[in-house]
């Protein structure tokens, strides 16, 4: 660009040239250089400065010449040349401008796409990592970050610290050998550490035909690799499980077809078929729950709920269908909702009132109540029948635990009962435990359930109320 010093003695020069030869020519010239001047952004300061020292050149020269005419026409030949500057310098000033709004639209529209490129990366669930051929990190999401306990700007830019990896690196770094020479278009593999599993999965990227680099996809297989562990232990379970009622329907059945038997001992035969496929039934049914629970594919639908009702039917129908037991429901109608599903709340009160009277055999009461604790209601299903030894109360939760005492020898059941509450309970962000005085002096089985927004609570003064706002199962 040509400084504003040489612009006024280039001025300077065609001017004086001018006055000498008069030649026209040289004032067009100097109009020339003046716009050529605005249109490589010469601001106005510098073309007035050069304009007002050439005009004072040239009203010096007048004074003393007598070719006054001749510069009069090359003054007003100037300002006309300096109207030309000041209309391409406008010019020139607005293509800036319309260039920097341009460039401006086109780096926030940049900006927008890595916004938006950046948003979808950090939300794969896996890890992403691109690298360039020389194993620099190019790109890299939240996960990666998390999986290498480095911040992203630690990495973005960086060879991979492959010494941190939570695997071993050796096979990581053959793979991505293997892509750079061409050997291979996908590579993935499994790894294990003590407490984490991963699958990794590594492809070349191309830039047009050219190789760019690798992109390497860590998924965490961890939950996939427990549910598998979990799914395959309880195949074992069932199948031991569920071998015991079919070897006595088999049996069963041989009898009745090899012998020849009275009328009524084909019936009693028949029975015994029968309660072993219902025992069979609930097996199954049984340990598809607990699968549904544990893989979280057990859909709970929650929402406020009063326990009242529920107490009620469950004791109602219980009620109806026990000969020596007596089942009631002493839960007070106007305690506060709570947030659950009521059907699984329905499977709790079940289970737990069967295994009331199944462990009543001498018959007793089972009253189900609850009370309002802090941010929760209690739910109570207590009887009067065996009871539990201290030592066993920790494990009657776990999967498959029966109290092993003589006394309940001979009452049929799996164990699962127990841990499908459990579980239930869990999943409403309640708890649930078991309290006995001991063996023989009943039991008294509580879950608690959190109460839903908005209702009034902490009324622990409600047992003192009205007994006639009460439902019972009488
Ligand atoms: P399932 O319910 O799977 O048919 P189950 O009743 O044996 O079998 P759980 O309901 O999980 O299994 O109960 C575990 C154990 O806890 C039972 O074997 C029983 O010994 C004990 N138990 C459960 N409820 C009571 C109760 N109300 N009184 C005394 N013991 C109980
Ligand atoms: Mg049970």
């Amino acid at each position: 660009m040509i400084r504003q010093e040489s612009l006024t003695a280039e001025f300077g020069a065609l001017l004086r040239s001018y006055l000498v030869t008069e030649d026209e020519a040289e004032l067009y010239r100097a109009s020339e250089l003046g716009r050529r001047l605005a249109a490589q952004g010469v601001g106005p300061d510098a073309l007035v400065a050069s304009y007002h020292a050439a005009l004072r050149a040239l009203f010096a020269e007048r004074a003393s010449s007598r070719a006054a005419p001749a510069v009069d026409k090359a003054a007003g030949l100037l300002l006309e040349a300096m109207m030309a500057y000041a209309l391409a310098f406008r010019e020139h000033q607005r293509a800036e401008q319309q260039r920097l709004e341009e460039m401006r639209r086109y780096s926030q529209e940049l900006e927008r796409h890595e916004r938006e490129l950046r948003t979808i990366v950090d939300n794969v669930v896996d890890g992403l990592v691109l690298l360039d051929g020389q194993e620099t990190v190019r790109l890299a999401n939240r996960e990666v970050t998390h999986l290498l306990h480095r911040p992203l700007d630690e990495l973005v830019g960086r060879p991979l610290p492959f010494e941190r990896l939570p695997f071993p690196a050796a096979r990581l770094k053959d793979a991505l050998r293997d892509i750079r020479v061409g050997r291979d278009q996908l590579i993935e593999w499994e790894v294990d550490s003590a407490s984490a599993s991963w699958r990794i999965m590594a492809v070349p990227v191309h830039h047009g035909p050219q190789f760019f680099g690798t992109l390497i996809v860590v998924r965490d297989i961890t939950r996939q690799r427990q549910l598998d562990r979990m799914k395959d232990d309880l195949i074992g379970l069932a199948v031991h499980e569920l071998r015991a009622p079919l070897a006595i329907i088999l049996g069963y059945a041989d009898l009745i077809i090899g012998r020849n038997l009275s009328a009524a001992t084909g019936v009693e035969y028949v029975r015994t078929i029968q309660e072993s496929a219902e025992h069979l039934t609930r097996l199954v049914d049984d340990f598809l729950t607990i699968h549904r629970l544990e893989s979280g594919a057990m859909p709970i639908h929650l929402r406020p709920t009063s326990v009242a009702p529920l107490a009620g039917a469950v004791a109602r129908q219980f009620d109806a269908t026990t000969h020596c037991h007596r089942v009631l429901s002493t839960v007070e109608t106007d305690l506060p909702r709570v947030l659950a599903d009521p059907d699984r709340v329905t499977q709790v009160l079940t289970n737990l009132v069967s295994n009331a009277i199944k462990y009543s055999p001498h018959g007793g009461v089972i009253r189900l109540d609850a009370r309002v604790a802090k941010d929760a209601v209690e739910v109570s299903v207590i009887d009067q029948g065996l009871g539990l030894p201290p030592e066993a109360i920790p494990s009657l939760f776990g999967k498959f635990y029966r109290v092993p005492t003589p006394d309940r020898q001979n009452i049929a059941g799996t164990g699962l009962g127990l841990a499908i509450c459990q579980k239930i309970v869990a999943a409403h962000g309640g708890r649930i435990w078991a309290e006995s005085d001991g063996p023989g002096r009943g039991s008294r089985f509580s879950f608690s359930l959190p109460i839903a927004d908005g209702e009034e609570r902490g009324a622990d003064s409600r047992s003192a109320r009205d007994p006639s706002a009460r439902t019972s199962s009488e």
